[in-house]
């Protein structure tokens, strides 16, 4: 091999291994690209899957309870006791849930200022519960003569179907009147007063229509100040504040 030869050789093998480094190179800047990619583009997109809304979520104390709309398997009560009211001794204190017993309880001490006294007759009902006291509806129909079928279509009309009551969210409760204090007394303070404690007169006599259950002077229901506020001064029940929510 002469001495051109051995350079054109040397001048070869050179240029393959620039070739290689350029090659590596294109490979390090394209390997690049693609983890900038993943991190400004896919991995960004898991962050917003996470910060969108969960279909289906449950804010608590909008949530709607009637005939159509269940209590969601997934809503879980914490309860506390009622120990603000009297009761015998044999007897157990009623329950809410902790998210509203602050402003029952104020809403209880506001009345009795105001010379209004109240009970609550009926407050957190378990599924157990609300079965036992359709039972005891559909018996007493049948007891005055009424056909299985027929009796049970009674009482669905005054006992909500387990599942279908808002009784069993904690959320709501039942207040009549104590003392000396008159029943119409009693349901005009709550009816005037119970929203600026976050409660609402649940089935309001002019909205039998939409809500489907006769008026019930006494069954209020927890949804926080914001919206019982909406709700009295709009004059909405919250069948019709869902479907705003709805449209939003
Ligand atoms: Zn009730």
């Amino acid at each position: 091999m002469d001495d051109i030869q051995l350079k054109r050789k040397q001048r070869r093998k050179r240029q393959r291994r620039r070739r290689m480094i350029f090659r590596l190179i294109l490979v390090v800047i394209f390997l690049l690209i693609l983890t900038l990619i993943y991190f400004k583009f896919i991995k960004s997109d898991d962050n917003n899957k996470v910060s969108k809304p969960v279909k289906n979520e449950v804010t608590w104390n909008t949530m709607l309870i009637n005939k159509e709309n269940t209590v969601p398997d997934s809503y879980k009560s914490v309860l506390v006791d009622v120990d603000f009211e009297d009761k015998k001794d044999d007897e157990s204190y009623k329950k809410v849930d902790f998210r509203i017993y602050s402003s029952l309880k104020e809403m209880f001490e506001a009345a009795k200022e105001d010379g209004v006294n109240l009970r609550i007759s009926s407050a957190y009902r378990s599924r157990f519960e609300q079965n036992k006291i359709l039972a005891k509806k559909i018996s007493a129909y049948e007891h005055d003569g009424f056909s299985h079928k027929k009796a049970e279509k009674e009482a669905l009309k005054w006992v909500a179907k387990p599942g279908y009551s808002e009784h069993e969210t904690g959320l709501a409760v039942d207040i009549n009147r104590k003392g000396r204090t008159s029943s119409k007394v009693a349901y005009k303070w709550l009816s005037d007063n119970g929203y600026k404690y976050g409660f609402i007169k649940r089935y309001p006599n002019n909205k039998k229509d939409i809500t489907g259950i006769s008026n019930e002077p006494w069954h209020y229901r927890y949804v926080g100040s914001l919206i019982s506020r909406i709700c009295k001064q709009n004059d909405i029940c919250l069948e019709e504040l869902d479907d705003l929510l709805k449209e939003k």
